[in-house]
């Protein structure tokens, strides 16, 4: 029998709902139990593909090809799962296949209506997951915070899930802000006790509620939430702010937050191993060196656009034992002035992420020039290596102007061009080259060094690819393509050798990487840097 774990969140929303969501899933595997985790989105957008990554956060795909939440992948990293499209839903997909239900006349003549039609959808589509997965628990985050209109029939749905499976089978976990105030130092639980009262007012009585809060909560909040909120003090927990974000299940597991809820769903008490993790966490939280990275990207100011770059970086960082200090720079700043560029010199590597559109790619243009011909260690992911080829074939071969025709449709010299498939394809949502795809490494090449293999699958969101009539051009230049779809057509990683490291790929490896299993582009690039830093000979992973 699957239990339910079902996370709510109150006052405001980013209080750390999907982390706190991965923190209970860790708890739980630490003590042997088999997890998988929903993200509900309530917005209206099929999927989070169509949505800017400067207002919603970066999109992230799974191996299946979904373009979702952010929140997948925090699950994925703190809980080494690789989760489908089915785990994130949302309304646009609960609607769309109402409607599609409804055209085809399966309601039989009834009126479709939100209650039950679209909450039995809801219901459907979480217990799917529960069904494929194979797992103990299945965690299930509600998006937005309690109180919005579109989250009410998913709240409606949770809480009909109780009567159905029964009360020891299901768990709601409410978390909310408690803000302390800057003048007294006050803790303020009203707003939390206000977002429990919506809860109820809709039928959920929380399990347990956790106070997102800057400071571990004194025991009068302790007191006053777990009063008003009709719980016992010791399903009151609190996620305080910590330096990693890694450190978030070890805290609430200290408070006995991973006990609670097994007690509460009547597992038997097992022993819990957080070994592994803590090792980790010790070297996020104890590097030995420093490492600097520009991050030379078109949606610098939101760091939650490249959540899992960031993340990525990390991890190669922690396993190289070096923080990772990441400062995300504007490209265009290298377009208003040509000095601009003399900053890059501060930094051990330069990193050039995912992006669409032409606005910034003059700028990353100079950066990775400036890369290459410094020799700085350079990563460039999907857009990064794209650009990487333009800069190639503009500096290098000669080819004046050479651009995408994703930047420039008139460009004398496309050496990035449309996928033949994507040619024709007018409707945006879900239409990329996405997901996992396997790739084939040349042997003795940098590429086989770090990844230790000879095929690899890695995942994908692009329109746009190298154009193979320039491959002769590219090659006879120095240019190395070292990873290659199967048929050999498509470039997927690139490399030039004579640098100390200078390597990107069409795919996107940070969506694979995790804490303690770093990506291997990822790990190489951030060694690279740290080895160049203190002066030690090109990595091994050159040839
Ligand atoms: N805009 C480029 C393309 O569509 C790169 C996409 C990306 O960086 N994810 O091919």
């Amino acid at each position: 029998m699957v239990k339910y774990i079902f996370v709510t969140g109150g006052v405001l929303s980013s209080v750390g709902k999907g982390i706190l969501t991965s923190s209970i899933g860790k708890m739980l595997q630490t003590r042997s139990l088999k997890v998988t985790v929903i993200k509900i989105d309530p917005y209206v957008n099929v999927d989070a593909g169509t949505m800017n990554p400067y207002m919603h956060g970066e999109v992230y795909v799974t191996d299946d090809g979904g373009e979702t939440d952010l929140d997948l992948g925090w699950y994925e990293r703190f809980l080494d799962l690789n989760l489908r499209k089915e785990n994130n839903i949302t309304t646009g997909l609960v609607y769309r296949a109402v409607i599609e239900k409804e055209r085809r006349g399966d309601f039989l003549g009834r009126c479709v209506q939100i209650v039950p039609h679209v909450t039995d959808e809801i219901k459907h589509r979480i217990r799917r997951v529960a069904k494929a997965s194979d797992v103990d628990v299945v965690l299930t985050e509600v998006g937005g915070t309690v109180g919005d209109i579109e989250g009410l029939p998913f709240l409606e749905a949770i809480r009909q899930m109780r009567l159905e499976e029964g009360y020891e089978n299901t768990l709601y976990v409410h978390v909310a802000l408690v803000p302390i105030l800057d003048v007294t130092k006050e803790m303020k639980t009203k707003p939390l006790q206000h977002s429990v009262n919506e809860l109820r007012r809709i039928g959920i009585q929380p399990d347990i509620i956790v106070a997102r809060s800057p400071e571990m909560i004194d025991a009068e909040a302790l007191r006053k939430i777990a009063l008003f909120g009709t719980i016992p003090e010791n399903a009151v927990f609190c996620s305080y702010n910590v330096e990693s974000i890694y450190q978030v299940p070890v805290i609430l597991d200290d408070q006995g937050m991973g006990k609670f809820v097994c007690k509460r769903l009547s597992f038997l008490e097992q022993k819990k191993d957080f070994k592994e993790w803590k090792e980790f966490v010790d070297a996020v939280l104890n590097p030995e060196h420093e490492v600097n990275i520009a991050l030379v990207g078109k949606y610098a100011g939101l760091s939650d656009s490249y959540v899992s770059m960031n993340e990525a970086l990390r991890h190669g960082g922690a396993t190289c034992k070096a923080k990772v200090c990441i400062t995300h720079i504007e490209a265009e700043k290298f377009e208003e002035n040509q000095k601009n560029i003399e900053a890059l010199k501060n930094f051990d590597g330069i990193f050039v992420p995912y992006g669409f559109g032409p606005r910034g790619t003059e700028g990353k243009l100079k950066a990775i020039r400036f890369a290459r011909e410094n020799d700085v260690p350079f990563l460039g992911i999907c857009y990064g290596f794209q650009l990487a080829v333009i800069e190639f074939a503009r500096n290098i071969c000669g080819l004046k102007d050479a651009s995408s025709t994703e930047i420039n449709p008139n460009s004398p010299y496309s050496v990035i061009d449309l996928m033949p498939e994507q040619r024709g394809i007018a409707i945006k949502g879900a239409t990329m080259r996405l997901g996992a795809h396997k790739i084939i490494i040349e042997p003795n090449t940098m590429a086989h060094t770090l990844y230790k293999n000879a095929e690899i699958y890695e995942r994908h969101r692009h329109r746009f690819e190298v154009n193979l009539d320039y491959f002769g051009t590219l090659k006879e230049n120095g240019l190395v393509f070292s990873g290659k779809s199967t048929d050999g057509r498509r470039m997927e990683t690139l490399e030039l050798p004579d640098r100390y490291f200078f390597f990107a790929s069409q795919f996107h490896g940070e969506f694979k990487s995790r804490p303690g299993k770093p990506d291997p582009e990822y790990y190489g690039f951030i060694k690279a840097c740290l080895d160049r830093k203190l002066g030690r000979h090109k990595p091994e992973f050159q040839k």
